[in-house]
């Protein structure tokens, strides 16, 4: 048991959304009570004790879409790239990156983006991986490393034809064992099945990954991120992306849709009725100047918004800041996105909702015992109505102190706790090193 205490209380839980003095009771992986720090202390005397020391008490965060595969990127040259556009980054950078990475690689791109998301406080992760180099095996080896961070994650590998069918075929296998093999373990995995998007997949390949999913796994695609998705699917599929989607039944309440920048009034439409969820990613959107998506529309039509990062970075609230900006300019109206936060705080939650079993991205008794301590001086007042503004404008991953996830305290006051972190960067130095060195050979 963890005493995770005293401190503020930012609960999420509508019944009692902030506790003054309060603190956090967990038992095994889940939590166990939730209230007053005196009253929880006393009663249960023989808890390990968390001190937070007053600090701010809040649910893990959740990443509703990431990519491991990115972790290798940040300060990589990449010879002969000078791209002029959307397609040809993704050609030029980010699929000669995924064509190179071996499973070695992938693994040390998993240690990397999970002690990443240890020191921002994100304990749940909606990861998109492509590692075209070594595809098979993939998702069990970033699975692994999962585990041992102690991050639940929800795992698919991006089918693509982009590389001819033979490898295709083995986006597809990967996908459909990994989503097996993560139903012995629900609490920690999950498996969606993964495209990328519809403008790589030609209708023979959607056709037979929807034969194939006879067990109804839900999927994490790319949906309208550019101009040019609408482009190649009226091309090569004779209807827009969300209706060609729809004929495989890809967009559903169990699926993940990454972007829907380059939706039309009717698809948005659409995507309400299917019920799939969609994930908004402000950074990556700027900077692949692809544009931004109507995600006020989203919300009036009761559609399920969440933030992701799109492997740009793992700090959520960072994400979130953009969010913000994003939305006021897109609507060239400052005064729009009062309840951008409930993307990361009710959004995020919901979708994780449909993947994993137990509550998470709240503290309640039952739900996951998934809780961090953020360090943070408030110089105005600070309550239950206006601490999303707090959050939004006056912190960000680094103030995040503690990382308690599954119930095991994983970072405490800023120090990775059960792994050598030395030896662990070490590794992944070496690897990004040597991955470097052979996508420029
Ligand atoms: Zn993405």
């Amino acid at each position: 048991m963890l005493l995770i205490g005293p401190g503020t209380v930012i609960t999420r839980d509508p019944a009692h959304p902030f506790i003054e003095n309060g603190a956090v009771l967990t038992k095994d992986t889940k939590i166990e009570a939730v209230g007053d720090y005196e009253e929880l202390a006393k009663k249960y005397p023989d808890a390990q004790r968390v001190s937070s020391q007053g600090r701010l008490i809040m649910p893990g965060f959740i990443n509703a879409h990431h990519h491991i595969y990115s972790a290798f990127s940040r300060g990589l040259s990449l010879s002969n790239y000078n791209p002029s556009g959307f397609l040809e980054i993704l050609e030029g950078m980010w699929w000669r990156i995924d064509n190179a990475l071996n499973l070695d690689d992938s693994r040390a791109s998993a240690r990397a983006v999970y002690l990443s998301c240890l020191r921002n406080g994100v304990t749940t992760v909606i990861d998109h991986h492509a590692s075209y180099k070594e595809t098979t095996g993939s998702l069990e080896a970033i699975a692994e490393e999962s585990l041992r961070y102690g991050i639940r994650s929800c795992l698919c590998y991006e089918i693509s034809d982009r590389n001819g069918e033979e490898e295709a075929q083995r986006a597809i296998d990967e996908n459909f064992r990994f989503a097996r093999f993560a139903k012995k373990d629900p609490e920690h995995l999950a498996g969606l099945i993964g495209l990328h998007a519809s403008f790589t997949l030609s209708d023979r390949t959607l056709e037979k990954i929807a034969q194939e999913n006879t067990e109804g796994f839900g999927y994490h695609a790319h949906v309208a991120e550019g101009t040019l998705d609408q482009e190649r699917s009226l091309a090569e599929h004779g209807m827009r992306v969300v209706p060609c989607l729809m004929q495989y039944d890809i967009l559903n309440e169990r699926s993940v849709a990454g972007h829907c920048i380059h939706v039309d009034e009717k698809e948005k439409d659409l995507l309400a009725e299917t019920g799939v969820g969609v994930v908004h990613n402000p950074q990556s959107n700027m900077g692949n100047a692809v544009g931004a998506p109507d995600i006020l529309g989203f919300m009036n039509r009761g559609i399920t918004v969440g933030l992701g990062t799109d492997g740009f970075t793992s700090d959520m609230l960072e994400s979130l800041k953009f969010a913000n900006l994003l939305i006021k300019h897109r609507e060239q109206d400052a005064t729009v996105g009062g309840n951008i936060s409930d993307l990361l705080y009710k959004g995020n939650p919901a979708l994780a909702a449909r993947i994993f079993p137990q509550p998470l991205g709240i503290l309640k008794e039952g739900a996951a015992a998934d809780v961090i301590v953020l360090d943070y001086d408030e110089i105005t007042p600070l309550n239950g109505d206006n601490i999303n503004g707090h959050l939004l404008f006056g912190m960000n991953g680094l103030n995040v102190v503690t990382t308690v996830s599954d119930g095991v305290v994983r970072m405490k006051d800023r120090e990775i706790l059960g792994l050598d972190v030395e030896k662990e960067v070490a590794g992944i130095r070496a690897q990004a090193k040597d991955f470097a060195r052979r996508v420029n050979a």
